[in-house]
């Protein structure tokens, strides 16, 4: 079990402090990366989406790193309720199967609609959600519903701007959005966002993903020209 290491963690809801696995970091390696940036593992036991959220175990409360420490009054008193209330105690500090980390990932989902967590923090889990169902569990119908979810707080964290405290460029934030879209087969969308990267005015910092939108608009812009003549 050398791969894993705990780490302690203070509830930022009832001030519990508990333990939390994760990976360590050179026990990651990647098989395989995907254009939305999903990896591949070796094995469920080398796998960090399944350690990228945690749950307290006295209270339920769940989150991952990017989530904020603070709370305001009005979500604290909505977490006791709605979720404190009804909690029984788990612990999630040990190895995980697929389902438990699927249920964590739940968890906290819920946890961060309820606390009005930055709709980029959102969209990240959504994302990674689905990145699970891609690779471990190989189910498309649950990874479209939470691409489909993870692209609407991405779209909305790019209209309010929350992704500027956070580590995402505008850049890589409008490239997924429109990687995304090409996922659902929204093609026009997926156009115009990878257009917005492609005339960036930051374009020349971020020059690899750049070309990666120019790659894939011209893809899609082929494969609709064929679509049109067959
Ligand atoms: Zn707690």
């Amino acid at each position: 079990m050398d791969q894993y290491y705990s780490r302690e963690i203070t509830c930022d809801n009832c001030n519990h402090a508990y333990n939390t696995i994760k990976i360590k970091s050179r026990f990651i390696r990647p098989l395989t990366h995907d254009t939305d940036f999903c990896s591949t593992y070796h094995s469920e036991e080398t796998n960090p989406l399944l350690y990228y959220v945690s749950v307290c175990p006295q209270c339920g409360y769940a989150v991952t790193d990017e989530f904020s420490n603070k709370l305001t009054a009005e979500s604290h008193s909505a977490i006791r309720t709605k979720i404190q209330k009804h909690w029984q105690y788990k612990d999630y500090g040990m190895i995980r199967s697929v389902n438990t980390a699927i249920n964590a990932y739940k968890l906290a989902i819920y946890s961060g609609i309820i606390k009005k967590e930055a709709a980029v923090v959102m969209a990240g889990l959504y994302l990674r959600l689905a990145w699970i169902y891609r690779t471990v569990e190989k189910n498309a119908t649950q990874e479209k519903r939470f691409l489909k979810l993870a692209v609407e707080q991405f779209e909305l964290s790019y209209s309010t701007g929350d992704f500027e405290d956070k580590a995402m460029s505008e850049i890589k934030l409008l490239y997924l959005i429109g990687d995304i879209h090409s996922r659902l087969g929204n093609e026009r969308q997926a156009i115009r966002y990878f257009q917005l990267v492609i005339q960036h005015k930051k374009k020349e910092k971020e020059k690899l993903l750049v070309d990666k939108a120019r790659d894939r608009w011209y893809e899609i812009r082929a494969a609709s020209k064929l679509q049109a003549t067959s």
